[in-house]
């Protein structure tokens, strides 16, 4: 169920985050994971971009989420998490998880319960270049062949 993708630059990075874009609707939840500068800001943009969404795609650290309405008029919830411990700090935000397409930077582990359906997208530096290795994982009956929509 984890499809694994070798990024050499941010501008594949972005590629990767346009290819799940168009698989996304209202109520999907997208979970990355990876450490500082690994990549999940700009995967998000090119998501974003992909989606037709308004404003900046920045790393939402002070504001904690920020909404991005889109050319489809189902949103794009950008969030981050790195400041949040607990699930429960991170329901306090009172997310539309329903109406908008939501995706969580250092979400791991904070997002249990919310969905019964969403994709974890773990990226990794490479020790030796730029490249990163990303990993793509269906979680739940929505994403059962995640596998094969990335593949095609
Ligand atoms: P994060 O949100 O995970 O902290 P960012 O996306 O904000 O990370 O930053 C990643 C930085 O690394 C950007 O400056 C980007 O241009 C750069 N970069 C270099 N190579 C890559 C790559 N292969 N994939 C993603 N980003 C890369
Ligand atoms: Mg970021």
């Amino acid at each position: 169920m984890t499809t694994r993708f070798t990024i050499p630059d941010a501008d594949a990075m972005e590629a990767l985050g346009a290819r799940l874009a168009v698989l996304l609707e209202a109520g999907d939840l997208v979970v990355l994971d990876g450490p500082l500068g690994a990549g999940k800001t700009t995967l998000t943009r090119g998501l974003g971009a992909a989606l037709g969404a308004r404003g900046a795609v920045t790393s939402p650290t002070f504001v904690l989420a920020r909404e991005h309405p889109t050319a489809s008029g189902t949103p794009l919830v950008h969030v981050d998490a790195y400041r949040l411990a607990t699930a429960r700090e991170l329901d306090d935000l009172d997310l539309d998880y329903d109406g908008a397409i939501v995706v969580v930077e250092w979400g791991a582990g904070k997002l249990d319960g919310v969905a019964d359906s969403w994709i974890d997208v773990a990226i990794s530096r490479d020790a030796t270049d730029d490249s990163r290795d990303v990993t793509v994982t269906g979680n739940g009956p929505r994403w059962r062949h995640l596998d094969a929509s990335l593949a095609g």
